[in-house]
């Protein structure tokens, strides 16, 4: 069993079990995805590793995807902006 402390700040405390120690969890306190960090030992309390901001969606995706996808939130974005200049005009 291993024990992982929140990174964000909060108080948030979990244990894992060391054979699923890479599997991510949320931290019961304040919603964040963690993992426990590479190399730790069974028994240990550390710190996790933040995978999501409390409140953000964990992602699994590739890097190149995650790019992917912000292209396209910046392209809506940059739609609701000139859809908003048309309101104001
Ligand atoms: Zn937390």
């Amino acid at each position: 069993m291993i024990r992982l402390r929140c990174p964000t700040g909060c108080a948030g405390r979990l244990q894992r079990p060391f054979a699923r120690r890479a599997e991510p969890v949320r931290c019961p306190n304040c919603r964040a995805w963690l993992a426990a960090p590479a190399g730790v030992e069974d028994g240990s309390l550390v710190d996790a590793v933040l995978l999501a901001a409390p409140g953000a969606p964990l992602v699994t995706a590739a890097p190149g995807r995650r790019l992917g996808w912000l292209l396209v939130a910046a392209v809506v974005l940059a739609l609701l902006a000139v859809a908003g200049v048309k309101i104001l005009w």
